[in-house]
C-alpha cells in the first residue's frame, strides 16, 4: 500500500480535542488507501516545562539525564494518538524511539540518525495495522541510552521516516498553513509561498524560522523527500500548504525570498586579545568542547599598538544562543586561567537578536546588502555585527528593534508582492 508520513507539532496535539482533530485527518488518509506513519511532538509547552525542570535541578546538567527527561513528552502524545485512532476504528499502535529502534549517535541533545530498521513496523503493517504512531524527537544511542535530536527535532524524525519507508510524501502539520515570506506572527504582510527551494528553506530554518528544523530540510534534500508544510486546523487536500522542492521546480524568482529572525542571541567580546597565530584556535576549541554553538565570528585587528600591549592586539567577537552564555563565559575564563589565552576584558551583550534576509537570487544580484543596511538605517537601527554567505545576509541588532527590523526588511524587498 502507498505510505504517507504525517507529523503533528506541539500546538496540533495541545490537548485531547486537538489530538482527536489530528486523528481524524489521519483516518481520512487511511480511508483514501494509505498506510500512515504518524510522528508526534509533545503537547505544546510540555518540552519547555521539562527543560525548565532539568535546569531548575542542575545548572551544568548531565546531557544524558536531560534527554531521559525531555524525551518523555513525546511518549505521552504517541500513546494518546494511538488510543484515539483505535477509538475511530483505525488499527494503530505507538512506538517510542528505542522500540523501533531509532538508532542515533551519542551527541545527547543534538543526536543524529544512524539507522531506522524497518522490519518491526513493516511486520505490523503486514498484520493489518494501518497506522504506526512514533514518538518524534528521540532515539537511542550506541550505549543504549535515550537521545534527543535538538529542539524542533520531530520534523527531522518525520523526514527520516519518510526516507526510510519510501513514503509518497512527508506532510508537516502545524499551526500555520504553510511557509511564509517571514513569520506571519510578526509581519502582518507576510505572504504564503506556494513553493520554496530546499536551499532557501535550509537557510531560513538555520537562521531561526522555526517552522521546520534545519536538519529535516537537509535530510529531505539529500533523500529527495517530497516535503510539505500545512495547517492542522484547516481542511486540507493534496494542493494545500507549501511544497519544499528543487530550485528548478520554482517559477517565482525574487532576489530575496524571505526574512528570518532569531530572538535569543548573545554577543560576546574578548577585548584586546594578543594577535598571534593560534589565538583563534585557543579561544574556540574550549568553546567547542563546552558545547557552545558559536555562530557569527568577527575579529578586528587594531592597526595601532596599544600602550600596554607592545605586540599587535585584536578584539574577538562571537555570537551564540543566549542560554549558552554561562557555558561560554566559563569556557573562556577557564582557558584564561590555564594560561591558554590572555585578554583585558570579557564583555557580554545578551540583549541582541539576529535578523537575516535569504534568497538564491543573491547569487546573481548586487546591491542587496546596501538595500538591507539602508532599510535599517531609515529606522535608526544600529547594526552590531554583519555576516554574509552566498544566499544570505545577517545582522545582529538590539533585541528591542527586532520586529521593526523584520517589517522594514519585508517592506524594503517588497516581499508582500508575488
Ligand atoms: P510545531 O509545534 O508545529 O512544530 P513550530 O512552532 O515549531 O510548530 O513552528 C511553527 C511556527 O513557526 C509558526 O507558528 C510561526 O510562528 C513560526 N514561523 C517562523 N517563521 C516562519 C515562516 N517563514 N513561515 C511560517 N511560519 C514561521
Ligand atoms: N517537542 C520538541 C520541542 O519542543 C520537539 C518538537 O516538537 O519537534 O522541541
Ligand atoms: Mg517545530
Amino acid at each position: 500500500m502507498p505510505l504517507l508520513v504525517m507529523k503533528f507539532g506541539g500546538t496540533s496535539v495541545a490537548d485531547l480535542d486537538r489530538i482527536a482533530q489530528a486523528a481524524r485527518k489521519v483516518q481520512r488518509e487511511v480511508e483514501r488507501g494509505y498506510d500512515v506513519i504518524v510522528i508526534v511532538s509533545a503537547m505544546s509547552g510540555k518540552t519547555n516545562e521539562l527543560v525548565g525542570w532539568v535546569e531548575g535541578t542542575s545548572r551544568f546538567y548531565d546531557a544524558r539525564e536531560y534527554d531521559a527527561v525531555v524525551a518523555s513528552g513525546e511518549n505521552i502524545t504517541a500513546g494518546l494518538m494511538a488510543l484515539r485512532l483505535q477509538e475511530l476504528g483505525v488499527p494503530a499502535r505507538s512506538w517510542q524511539g528505542w522500540q523501533v529502534p531509532i538508532n542515533t549517535t551519542d551527541q545527547h541533545g543534538a543526536a543524529r540518525f544512524v539507522s531506522i530498521p524497518r522490519d518491526h513496523i513493516d511486520a505490523k503493517f503486514g498484520e493489518g495495522m494501518r497506522v504506526a504512531v512514533v514518538a518524534g524527537f528521540q532515539g537511542i544511542g550506541p550505549d543504549g541510552r535515550i537521545t534527543t535530536l535538538g529542539r524542533g527535532g520531530s520534523d527531522t524524525t518525520a523526514v527520516a521516516f519518510a526516507a526510510a519507508f519510501d513514503a509518497e510524501r512527508c506532510d508537516i502539520y502545524t499551526d500555520v498553513n504553510g511557509v511564509y515570506t517571514t513569520d506571519p506572527r510578526i509581519a502582518r504582510k507576510a505572504r504564503k509561498l506556494e513553493r520554496i527551494a530546499f536551499e532557501e528553506m535550509l537557510e531560513l530554518a538555520s537562521l531561526g524560522a522555526k517552522v521546520l528544523q534545519t536538519r529535516s530540510v537537509e535530510l529531505a534534500m539529500r533523500y529527495n523527500v517530497r516535503l510539505r508544510v500545512l495547517s492542522s486546523f484547516e481542511d486540507t487536500d493534496e494542493t494545500s500548504g507549501t511544497l519544499v522542492c528543487d530550485e528548478e521546480d520554482i517559477m517565482e524568482s525574487k532576489v530575496v525570498s524571505g526574512v528570518a529572525y532569531s530572538r535569543d542571541e548573545a554577543k560576546v567580546t574578548l577585548v584586546t586579545v594578543e594577535d598571534r597565530p593560534g589565538i583563534s584556535a585557543a579561544i574556540f576549541e574550549p568553546l567547542a568542547d563546552a558545547g557552545v554553538n558559536v555562530d557569527m565570528i568577527v575579529q578586528n585587528i587594531s592597526e595601532r599598538d596599544y600602550e600596554n600591549h607592545p605586540g599587535a592586539v585584536t578584539d574577538m567577537t562571537f555570537s551564540c544562543p543566549v542560554n549558552q552564555v554561562d557555558r561560554a563565559r566559563k569556557a573562556v575564563e577557564d582557558a584564561r586561567a590555564r594560561g591558554l589565552i590572555a585578554y583585558d576584558e570579557l564583555v557580554v551583550d545578551d540583549d541582541v537578536a539576529k535578523v537575516s534576509v535569504v534568497g538564491i537570487g543573491m547569487r546573481s544580484h548586487t546591491g542587496v546588502a546596501a538595500r538591507m543596511f539602508k532599510a535599517l538605517a531609515d529606522e535608526n537601527i544600529n547594526i552590531k555585527v554583519i555576516a554574509t554567505s552566498e544566499i544570505k545576509i545577517s545582522v545582529l541588532i538590539d533585541r528591542r528593534y527586532m520586529e521593526l527590523a523584520v517589517q522594514a526588511l519585508h517592506d524594503a524587498f517588497e516581499l508582500e508582492k508575488a
